[in-house]
């Protein structure tokens, strides 16, 4: 057995033990109390929609101990310690945006805290904000001091995204596999892959060294299941040939960029993006200011490359872009092309937690999942939507963000009591 294989088979055995783990922990959290005990928090009168328990009706929810800890036709006000009163919202799982850029201060990112009033979003996944020189400064002055969660994609150029807009992978030798190889391998808990943007005025003439150099890294970390982000908009080169390259479980992300080198070419999708769907490649909305054209994304629904999860790309240029890169509107986009709410609610909750995979129930309402819920209101009326090319469209209905919970406490107020006063 080699070392990587054999360090492979060490990690994932980990993991595997560590969910186990987690499992028990929460169930056992749950079992402690006794059926009149209080709950933390009731969340009321809302109509819960949950895709992973084919569950839309209404329910009450208690959270104990950061944890959901029944869900009910009715659970009576005096049981809670808190209550938030959900009458005439729909209570989601916690919105998990698979493509963000959370690093706050440094290139083009934001804090995922002070979006949440915008996002309703528990769970970010950084998409390569920091690259092996810069991510432990972020793991401990952004992540550990973040109330939302934050997994992250590492960079395979080691500056990650601060250089922007100097393209950060115009010099090839910011792409050092074996520092961000180790990096990952170290990281396992909180790196899910390798992040590489492949465009023009990113690579120069580097062409796709820069995603070959990405995967190598992936592979060489030893950690099972580590994927591959690549983000798509001009040129290089032919755009099957970088589809081709992405393995089973990588990301495509701006899957519906209209930049220049698009998935959909004279109205029909190409036929190796169809294959990569097929072999398994997730297909990533990854909206941003530049990335989300309608004609290309019609076209791309009604042929069948349909997205397996939808995300923002949000950032601190796209944040002010007409096309408005908030998660929420981005699924609103996705409800008025005739998407049903239950599956634009999926691919922003259980879609996202299941290519995290690093916590058991994430993005679902089951008992023993985490406490991150987002309420939000459906807006009926008249609505207008513009894409990143000033392509227009008229909408019926948005999805406004009303309220957070992430582990059990809401965002903002009403503020929780931090002690038991005498
Ligand atoms: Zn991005």
């Amino acid at each position: 057995m080699d070392d990587v294989t054999r360090r492979s088979l060490l990690q994932g055995g980990g993991a595997a033990v560590a969910a186990v783990g987690l499992i028990q922990e929460a169930q056992a959290r749950t079992e402690a109390f006794g059926p009149t005990d209080p709950y933390d928090l009731i969340i009321r009168g809302g109509e819960v929609v949950d895709p992973s328990q084919n569950l839309r009706g209404r329910r009450d929810i208690g959270i104990r101990n950061a944890t959901i800890a029944a869900i009910e036709p009715e659970i009576a006000a005096t049981r809670g310690t808190q209550t938030l009163d959900a009458t005439g919202q729909l209570v989601l799982p916690g919105l998990i945006d698979y493509h963000a850029h959370v690093l706050p201060g440094a290139g083009i990112g934001l804090s995922g805290d002070e979006l949440v009033p915008y996002t309703g979003c528990t769970t970010y996944v950084s998409a390569g904000d920091a690259g092996a020189g810069s991510f432990s400064a972020f793991k401990h002055f952004g992540i550990a001091q973040s109330r939302t969660r934050i997994f992250a994609f590492l960079h395979i150029s080691s500056i990650g995204l601060s250089g922007f807009p100097v393209g950060e992978m115009l010099n090839i030798d910011h792409a050092r596999v074996d520092a961000a190889a180790k990096m990952l391998a170290e990281n396992p808990e909180v790196l899910l892959g390798i992040k590489v943007r492949e465009t023009l005025d990113v690579v120069g003439n580097n062409g796709l060294e820069p995603l070959k150099r990405a995967i190598a890294a992936a592979e060489r970390s030893g950690v099972a299941g580590a994927r591959v982000m690549c983000h798509i908009g001009n040129a290089p080169g032919n755009l099957a040939d970088l589809l081709d390259l992405l393995r089973p479980g990588d990301v495509l992300t701006h899957a519906y960029s209209g930049a220049g080198n698009n998935t959909v070419v004279n109205g029909k999708v190409l036929a190796a993006a169809i294959e990569a769907k097929k072999r398994g490649v997730l297909i990533d909305v990854g909206h941003g200011g530049g990335s989300f054209d309608y004609t290309i994304c019609e076209a791309a629904l009604q042929q069948g490359f349909t997205p397996d999860i939808i995300s923002s790309d949000i950032h601190s240029y796209s944040v002010n872009s007409p096309g408005k890169p908030f998660l929420p509107w981005v699924m609103s986009k996705f409800l008025n092309l005739g998407m049903p709410l239950e599956q634009v609610v999926a691919l922003t909750t259980a879609a996202p937690a299941k290519a995290i995979g690093r916590v058991p129930k994430l993005g679902t309402l089951q008992i023993g999942a985490p406490a991150d819920l987002s309420l939000v209101e459906i807006v009926e009326g008249p609505v207008d939507f513009v894409d990143t090319r000033r392509n227009e469209r008229k909408g019926q209905r948005w999805i406004k963000p009303m309220q957070t919970v992430k582990a059990g406490r809401p965002f903002g107020r009403p503020y929780p009591a931090l002690f038991n006063w005498p």
